[in-house]
């Protein structure tokens, strides 16, 4: 694709913006004239592929033409004072951005620590620095063949260790899955290959089932007069496949949503009754209806899962989800940012909701002296999977996998947590570190006498809980330990 046709695909754009992102691909070009990648190509070839990229998840035209940008400040004097000039203050911030984050070096806990704060520091002054990041990322990793051996695994182990959580977290699936893929094979190629077997055994047989369901709902979508419904199908991606295998002790047969029916429907109403229609065709396995409609991901994510019994002895899930919850799964923040603006501040506040956790988390990092718990609190509250629990109100509270009775208590608030003296887990009582699971309804009972003990740091995992409970103890005038 040339800058022409990459500028034809931006829907939204004004000629201006057009203009925009042409002038940025002319400047790029002579900016990088002479320079070659691994690959022995054109250096300009990456920015473009950057700039594609951006323009497939939807961003506006000033993160295209920043990702055009993205690599011309390096070791060039002079540039930062043309580039302000030419294309003004924005874009230049964004540039800037992306070219001091530098190159995440992921040796070595300390370093690899001080590469994440800067991230997240960049993150919560302007997301689209992050959205640049993660494209030239997936370009670099698109092209990883190319580059030197010894440098291959820890680029790809890095992807997908920091790149593709970090897309999952900003709501962009397709970006998340196509990290995560890309590095695989680099990352862990043993794995990989059993992985890509273990889904050739299954592939063929699942299609084949599939095919038959999406005659048959169809046929029965339209005889029941559901309007503009749309129904394709998803490989589940081979990485992610690999994750649940893990779980389920490389046991494929146990795996139920390798392909899955997609059924895109204009409203809300639509959704339900179409899973109505589909529980009419297919009895739904049990505890196996997920509305994330009704309780949404975190991240934004909104859709309904079933898994259905399909008469032959096997199970399949089906998505349902109307076509604005799709096209916000598959682009997520990218597609929003940039194009309204409020106040001072550039997050969109439809956005500022799904980013709170970013400024949460630069606000617990300020407490920690040490890198080292910084990235192990990161691991664990932000890149760890992650469970919902309710309220007895019906509320989600997202811990992370793993997390406590006491954790769940101080992330509904830290006086809740300090006086928990135990709980009931749906319907049942358990002690403050009764582990949770997804799905839980949890009413914490407090007492007065109830507070803070050493043996309360083993039973929370969180640094949030962590945090509080310390604190609790120094207060008390306890002795500091971990
Ligand atoms: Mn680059």
């Amino acid at each position: 694709m040339d800058i022409n046709e990459l500028v034809q695909t931006l829907p939204r754009a004004s000629d201006e913006e057009r203009a925009l992102v042409v002038r940025a691909f002319e400047f790029a070009r002579e900016a990088h004239q002479g320079q070659l990648r691994y690959s022995g190509e054109e250096y300009i070839t990456h920015p473009l592929a950057v700039a594609q990229i951006l323009a497939s998840q939807r961003a506006e035209a000033k993160t295209i033409a920043a990702g055009l940008l993205h690599d011309v400040l390096e070791d060039v004097d002079g540039m930062s004072e043309r580039l302000k000039k030419e294309f003004g203050p924005e874009v230049f911030f964004l540039v800037d951005g992306v070219t001091k984050l530098g190159e995440l070096k992921y040796k070595g806990a300390e370093r690899h620590a001080e590469s994440l704060r800067k991230l997240f520091v960049a993150m919560a002054k302007d997301i689209r620095v992050i959205l640049i990041r993660l494209a030239d990322r997936l370009h670099n990793i698109r092209t990883l063949d190319y580059v030197p051996e010894e440098k291959k695994k820890r680029i790809a182990i890095e992807t997908i260790d920091i790149y593709a959580p970090l897309a999952n977290r900003l709501g962009m699936g397709e970006l998340k899955e196509a990290l995560e893929d890309g590095a695989f094979p680099y990352a862990y190629p043993e794995a990989y290959a059993i992985t890509k077997n273990l889904l050739k055994l299954k592939k063929h047989e699942t299609e084949l089932r599939l095919e038959k369901m999406y005659r048959t709902l169809t046929q029965e979508l339209t005889e029941c007069a559901v309007p503009n419904f749309k129904i394709d199908s998803r490989v589940k991606g081979l990485y992610s496949l690999y994750k649940k295998l893990s779980r389920y002790n490389m046991d494929i047969e146990k795996i139920y949503d390798i392909i899955a029916l997609r059924v895109l429907v204009p409203t809300i109403p639509d959704c339900y009754r179409t899973l109505g229609i589909i529980h009419a065709l297919w009895k739904p396995a049990p505890e196996r209806v997920k509305d994330y409609i009704a309780t949404p991901k975190p991240n934004g994510y909104q859709s309904i899962h079933t898994s259905v019994f399909t008469g032959d002895g096997a199970v399949a899930e089906i998505q349902v989800r109307t076509y604005a919850m799709h096209h916000e799964a598959e682009y997520g923040v990218a597609s929003h940012v940039g194009y309204e603006e409020t106040g001072k501040t550039k997050q969109p506040w439809t956005l500022s909701h799904k980013l709170a956790w970013i400024t949460e988390l630069l606000k617990l990092q300020q407490e920690y002296e040490e890198n080292e718990e910084f990235l192990e609190n990161l691991r664990m509250d932000f890149f760890s999977d992650r469970i919902f629990v309710f309220t007895p109100k019906g509320d989600v509270v997202e811990l992370p996998d793993g997390a406590s009775v006491l954790d769940f208590a101080y992330a509904i608030h830290s006086d809740i947590g300090s006086h928990a003296s135990g709980a009931t887990v749906s319907g049942k009582y358990t002690a403050l570190d009764h582990k949770l699971k997804s799905g839980d309804i949890v009413y914490i009972e407090t007492k007065k006498s109830s507070r803070p003990s050493h043996k309360w740091l083993e039973y929370a995992k969180t640094s949030m809980a962590r945090k509080h409970i310390r604190l609790a103890i120094q207060e008390s005038g306890g002795k500091r330990k971990n």
